[in-house]
């Protein structure tokens, strides 16, 4: 470590960040390869071990860890337990249940399909990828570096995990955790801003794993692409809320988006950006949105323990200029209001707006809830589809009008009557398309994703015959060689039933008994017509 201190600190608690060395990042990853070289990784049990090294670490560092958070974000312990440190705790859980079965090769049934891998053995083989490097951001500081770092882990690989500077204690207590309770052989901290996050970044590695914003995402990418390796981003965008003229009941509605929005003080990746409502219930839903933040946060959040506050000032000022550019509304919601020094940024609704506003141009990651009133489903459509690609949406309707808005929309994930919890489900995939991520990961995605999914065909030597082996090359001119493209072609791209002509061709097809039996007359046409290529020498 160098002498180099972070230059931010949390505003609760004082804390400096020691940024590691330019050149202790070389030696770290070189002595990841190294390790990884050595094939320790490659042993489940020895994995296995590790992820319960790792669950212990976490449950006996569990008061440093929701106390950083909470000094970083004044996120509330209870909070930052269910949403981050037990997905973490969770994910540990899954990976030491199912990891076995998981890693195990999948043999692939459907070759038998294709008579020429007739006694072959074909199979997926789920290998680690080597070494890794997962880059996380401040909002959800924990769980961001941690869920990704159990996947890459459990899928064998050595790992390097980066935490975000601007929230330095959480950043500070992930180091603690790992130097304190893993194998330094085969995971490491790396500890830095730009500066040091650059240099890691020019480091080969086997995958590229970062959540954040998307120009830091294109720069991820631009060094994946460097050393052709793999990448997953999980970014962000303006994901929005619509909620319909059929909704069922507002008043939950209005719980849940607020809810949504204010969690984290709206510096949530999946937080509704944008509400997007029906004309017919938008002045009946308004002021029960007011209701809900009263009953969240009570009428002053300020002085609630249970209310975030923003990151540092550029964000604040970031809000706050957006909030002073709208054209639309700005509505009455708590007492107090908006303090620089406490980072505090209060429960903000604008009514009004227009696509075109200041708060529709980025994403807001802040607790500012900007409403759009439409008058008909495609105009709303229409409004989501002008924009990228966003990380998840919301529908509250029937079911019928929420299937019509996703078969017309693009989102990484979405949710109908509800907000976020699809987020803490981690038996299914999470990640973003287009704009607002690539690939996914979470439970068993995650072991995929960290995997190499390696293919590997084992064949007779003695099958086919030498003579029969002739089909698979040249010479194919000639009339002694004429037959065996033919040939060739059913043994590999026999006819699947669909592509068949004939019933008799279907029933060939429809069951690899049968395939295999149509493929003898091929196998007897070649063992009459085939000459070996290559001749057994006496010597
Ligand atoms: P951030 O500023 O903490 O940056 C993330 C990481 O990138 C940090 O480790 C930082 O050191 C590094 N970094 C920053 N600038 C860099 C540069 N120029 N070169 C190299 N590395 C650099 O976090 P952020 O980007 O402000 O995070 C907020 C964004 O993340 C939002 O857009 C949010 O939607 C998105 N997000 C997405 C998810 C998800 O799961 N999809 C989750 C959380 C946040």
């Amino acid at each position: 470590m160098s002498k180099e201190h972070s230059s931010v600190s949390g505003q609760l608690g004082e804390c400096e960040l020691q940024f590691t060395t330019i050149e202790a990042i070389g030696e770290t990853v070189s002595s990841l390869r190294a390790s990884f070289a050595n094939g320790t990784m490659r042993d489940i049990a020895f994995r296995k071990q590790l992820l319960r090294d790792f669950l212990r670490g976490l449950r006996e560092s569990k008061k440093e860890l929701l106390d950083a958070v909470y000094f970083d974000l004044h996120k509330p312990r209870a909070e930052t337990s269910y949403a981050e440190y037990d997905a973490v705790e969770y994910e540990l859980g899954q990976f030491l249940d199912n990891l076995d079965k998981w890693a195990k090769p999948a043999r692939n049934t459907l070759a038998m399909l294709q008579p020429a891998f007739l006694l072959s053995k074909s199979e997926t083989r789920k290998e680690p990828l080597g070494t890794v490097v997962i880059i996380g951001p401040w909002n959800y500081p924990l769980r961001l570096i941690l869920l990704p770092a159990v996947g890459a882990l459990a899928a064998g690989n050595t790992v390097v995990v980066k935490p975000s500077e601007m929230a330095p204690h959480t950043a500070l207590a992930i180091g603690n955790l790992v130097s304190k309770y893993l194998d330094p052989s085969v995971i490491r901290v790396v500890q830095g801003g730009v500066k040091e996050t650059t240099a890691l970044l020019s480091e080969k590695f086997d995958h590229y794993f970062y959540t954040g914003s998307g120009p830091v995402g294109k720069i991820v990418a631009h060094a994946a692409a460097e050393h052709l390796s793999g990448i997953t981003l999980e970014l962000g965008g303006k994901s929005p809320t619509i909620v319909h003229a059929d909704v069922a009941d507002l008043v939950p509605t209005a719980l849940r988006i607020m809810w949504s929005k204010l969690t984290n003080a709206g510096q949530t990746c999946v937080a509704t950006d944008y509400l997007l409502v029906h004309r017919s219930v938008k002045d009946k839903l308004v002021p029960l949105l007011v209701d809900a933040v009263a009953g969240l946060y009570g009428k002053s959040p300020q002085k609630s323990p249970d209310y975030g506050r923003i990151i540092n000032a550029r964000h604040w000022n970031r809000l706050m200029d957006a909030l002073d550019a709208t054209e639309g509304t700005v509505i009455d919601v708590v007492e107090d209001q908006p303090d620089e020094n406490d980072l505090y940024f209060p429960p903000t609704i604008v009514d009004g707006v227009r696509p075109d506003d200041s708060l529709m141009k980025d994403e807001l990651f802040g607790p500012i809830l900007p409403i759009i009133t439409y008058d008909t489903l495609d105009e709303a459509i229409a409004l989501v589809n002008s924009r990228d690609q966003p990380l998840t949406m919301y529908v509250f309707s029937k079911r019928d009008t929420a299937d019509v808005v996703l078969s017309r929309t693009r989102s990484g994930g979405a949710t109908v009557n509800d907000t976020m919890f699809t987020s803490a489900s981690l038996s299914t995939s999470f990640g973003g398309v287009g704009p607002s991520g690539v690939g996914s990961y979470q439970g068993k995605q995650s072991f995929d994703t960290f995997s190499n999914h390696r293919h590997v065909l084992t064949r007779p030597l003695w099958f086919p015959s030498a003579g029969v082996d002739t089909v698979r090359g040249p010479p194919f001119t000639g009339s002694d060689n004429s037959w065996k493209a033919s040939t060739l072609n059913s043994m590999v791209y026999p006819k699947l039933w669909s592509l068949s002509d004939s019933v008799l061709g279907k029933l060939l097809t429809l069951i690899p008994f049968w395939r295999a039996l149509a493929i003898i007359p091929c196998f007897l046409w070649a063992l009459i017509r085939a000459k070996p290529v290559v001749r057994r020498r006496d010597d």
